[in-house]
């Protein structure tokens, strides 16, 4: 006898909730839109969608994903007219050519950063190997890695892909100034 009592009342209560989706529905929209996580991943997500317009896929490659572009390919390789060297990323002035030297390695190389702190330096234990990341201070792009067996009178081998750098000319810069 119980039976009938209990379908009847799961009807009435099935019908009556028929009119919650409406409401549900909206109260889930709100929500959303105050998840501070997904608006951070979706910036994070535009962000990286919008270096791949901007940049080449070489540099999106080495600044990225941690890459490394083919030896003697780079088009800096043989730049040693004065000039800065700046992050293809931000414009952050990381080299300059007056400590730029021939390593013979394949990269363009320098004995020193152009100021202090325009790189940053962290390990990197990819590949099976110990090395240390050359990344820029201000976005973090990577930029290369470091070695101990550069010139004097640092020691230090900055080796850098072309690929994360642009280069401005110093002569262009005083062309500029005198006219
Ligand atoms: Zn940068």
């Amino acid at each position: 006898m119980k039976r009938p009592i209990v379908c009847i009342s799961l009807l009435t209560f099935f019908s009556n909730i028929s009119l919650f989706p409406v409401f549900i529905c909206s109260c889930s929209d709100d929500d959303t839109d105050k998840l501070p996580d997904t608006g951070e991943g979706g910036m994070s997500y535009m962000k990286k969608e919008k270096l791949k317009l901007e940049l080449s896929s070489m540099q999106y490659y080495v600044t990225q994903e941690h890459g490394t572009e083919r030896a003697f390919s780079g088009e800096f390789l043989k730049v040693n007219s004065d000039g800065t060297f700046t992050c293809v990323v931000c414009g952050n002035e990381i080299f300059r050519t007056s400590e730029k030297f021939e390593s013979n390695s394949g990269w363009p190389a320098f004995w020193d950063e152009a100021r202090e702190g325009s790189v940053t330096l962290r390990p990197d234990t990819s590949y099976q190997m110990v090395r240390t990341e050359v990344i820029c201070s201000k976005c973090g792009a990577h930029l290369g890695h470091l070695f101990d067996d550069g010139p004097k009178p640092t020691g230090k081998r900055y080796c850098i892909n072309s690929a994360a750098m642009n280069f401005k000319s110093k002569k262009k810069e005083d062309l500029k100034s005198e006219l």
